[in-house]
């Protein structure tokens, strides 16, 4: 049994604060720029390509990091990272290759890691990476643009604006994270697509990292050595974000060293076309990157072979019970049953009965209670749901949405000595057990109150005025008549306070 510290403490680190400063037209698309040391040897030959697929499905363990600031705010909207690794199934589900949530979504708070430079995100990546998964941190901004992978750590930042069911961009981080270049490598340090004369012919290089990378040709006499490395995708010289026309292509054609014209399609991931027009990898960029994930990953044998969704009618909301009025105004569980097939569970909870646009607090968790601690208001009345999430396939829907209206009383007073000194056993206990109060070193005697409540607040029992001595006590509390569930037994010693749950099965 968890103490009431360290449960509140681990509901703050859940909590994540509606503060979304950051948009992604601030950023640069993708910070991703070295063209990686596998790569380099895959395309001088030096690694044999995998060409047949696995008969399987393979699944990749993804270990994800929610980053927030010190203080432990501003994490990811948990509702986007999960649809951002939805569309990234989605997109990669043509090529057998899935993505699964390995083991607990983690948290970091530092505002160090929240906003920061490369130097500092490979810091950030070598000190909480684990191996052999496909480390992944949400962070409000990753070295200034949507997101990167990094080499070196070998993990990828995503950039909280940027990460949505809506945008491609995690896809493309991937791509990378799979040692794909950019469709336009080498263009990366020109500058601006507008700086370009799209009626000029283009240079036969472009200087990019130290070296003159060859810029690709519409004949594919290059296409081997030129920009990406690979012949099956088309020249790309663009640079920057662009949007594509009603034929998934650049408005404007470009012009070749050879000064033939050609247009940019839009459809690969790679590209920088915005995400409407992206769709898929070429075949070759396929090939590379099942050859480089058979490299150096662990591969999960166990991956099952038609993952099930979690279903949101599957969810029992237990407590508070719907429409009741809870004890206190700044501590408020919320509890629900396990859900067949659900490994996380989306929680929300908001001030009104519409969820779907900003709402006031979103946690993911792989426990079946929540503590909600903060942004509530005493008296006012609260909505919740609960998204049950499958590690495989998290698409999903909600449970119906409960109702509750919490107290006046605030359990913010507790005190740490008190609590230290308090044993409460056994708990859980069982329906008609005894339950055991014992205090040794209460630091001063004095005068002991308690009551026992149950979830809405009511007081079931209580005692008053007991005089106990500095050396501690013990007292007994019946549970006969008390039905399985949970309880609150709330304590003071003179004006010190100290509040437990209690759990009667
Ligand atoms: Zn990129």
């Amino acid at each position: 049994m968890t103490n009431r510290i360290s449960c509140l403490l681990g509901a703050l680190l859940l909590t994540f604060g509606a503060l979304f400063a950051q948009q992604s037209s601030d950023l640069d698309f993708c910070a991703t720029q070295e063209r990686t040391e596998w790569m380099k040897k895959y395309q001088a030959g030096q690694i044999t390509p995998v060409t047949t697929k696995s008969l399987n499905t393979q699944y990749i363990p993804l270990h994800l990091v929610i980053v927030g600031r010190d203080d432990g705010t501003g994490y990811i909207n948990p509702v986007d990272m999960l649809g951002a690794i939805q569309l990234l199934n989605t997109s990669f589900a043509q090529y057998d290759i899935q993505f699964f949530i390995d083991g607990d979504v983690d948290f970091v708070n530092s505002s160090a890691y929240y906003d920061h430079s490369f130097s500092v995100g490979r810091q950030m990546m070598s000190e909480n990476n684990i191996r052999d998964k496909m480390n992944v941190y949400f962070v409000d901004n990753a070295a200034g643009a949507c997101g990167y992978y990094s080499p070196g750590p070998d993990a990828i930042a995503m950039s909280n604006g940027c990460t949505s069911a809506n945008n491609t961009d995690f896809v493309h981080e991937v791509g990378h994270f799979f040692s794909l270049d950019h469709t336009f490598y080498g263009w990366e340090s020109v500058g601006e697509i507008s700086e370009i004369n799209l009626e000029d012919r283009a240079p036969a290089t472009v200087f990019y990292r130290g070296e003159d990378v060859a810029v690709e040709k519409v004949d594919g006499s290059n296409c081997d050595d030129a920009a990406d490395g690979f012949c099956d995708t088309t020249p790309d010289y663009l640079m920057e974000r662009w949007t594509c026309n009603g034929a998934g292509e650049y408005r404007d054609s470009l012009t070749d060293p050879d000064s033939l014209k050609f247009a940019v399609p839009g459809a690969n991931f790679m590209s920088y076309s915005l995400g409407d027009c992206k769709g898929e990898f070429s075949p070759e960029q396929v090939t590379a990157m099942r050859t480089n994930l058979a490299s150096r990953l662990r591969l999960d044998e166990n991956g099952p072979s038609n993952p099930v969704s979690a279903n949101g009618a599957d969810v029992n909301l237990l407590l508070p019970v719907n429409n009741a009025t809870v004890e206190f105004s700044d501590f408020v569980e919320l509890v629900w049953n396990t859900t067949p097939n659900a490994d996380y569970y989306l929680v929300q909870i908001n001030s009104s009965t519409n969820f779907t646009g900003t709402v006031l607090d979103s946690y993911i968790t792989s426990d079946t209670s929540i503590i909600v601690t903060e942004n509530l208001v005493a008296r006012r009345r609260y909505y919740w749901r609960v998204r049950p999430v499958n590690r495989y396939s998290v698409d999903s829907d909600y449970s119906e949405v409960y109702r509750f209206r919490n107290g006046e009383f605030t359990v913010s007073t507790m005190d740490e000595t008190l609590n230290a000194a308090l044993t409460v056993s056994p708990n859980p206990v069982r329906g008609g057990q005894e339950l055991r109060i014992a205090g040794r070193d209460l630091g001063t005697g004095g005068s002991l109150s308690y009551q026992l409540l149950d979830p809405a607040g009511r007081v079931l029992q209580s005692r008053e005025g007991l005089t106990v001595p500095a050396t501690g006590f013990t007292d007994y509390i019946s549970t006969n008549d008390m039905p399985a569930g949970i309880y609150f037994l709330r304590l003071q010693l003179d004006d010190r306070q100290v509040t437990r749950r209690v759990v009667v099965w």
